[in-house]
């Protein structure tokens, strides 16, 4: 999707962490968003998120969708169109 390439040319992941409102620690680490984390265990990168604790990875698309729990509305709506398209 072309907006989403857009978004993912122009905003960092760390950016949008800190857009919501997120405290990123020392190497851009964070407590991670997928599982209790106490100890900063998420790994900001540029382009992508990593998590050392639970293996939770994406793009900053995938990042912002997680933080509002929309990553499984929005795919199983596509995965819907997708199905009806294709009928
Ligand atoms: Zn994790």
């Amino acid at each position: 999707m072309r907006l989403f390439e857009t978004i993912k040319e122009t905003v960092t992941v760390g950016q949008a962490a800190e857009y919501y409102g997120m405290k990123i620690g020392r190497n851009n680490m964070i407590c991670c968003l997928f599982h209790n984390d106490h100890y900063p265990s998420m790994k900001l990168n540029t382009t992508y998120y990593y998590c050392f604790g639970c293996g939770a990875t994406g793009d900053v698309i995938q990042f912002v969708a997680n933080l509002f729990g929309l990553w499984c509305i929005w795919t199983r709506k596509l995965h819907i169109c997708t199905f009806l398209l294709s009928r």
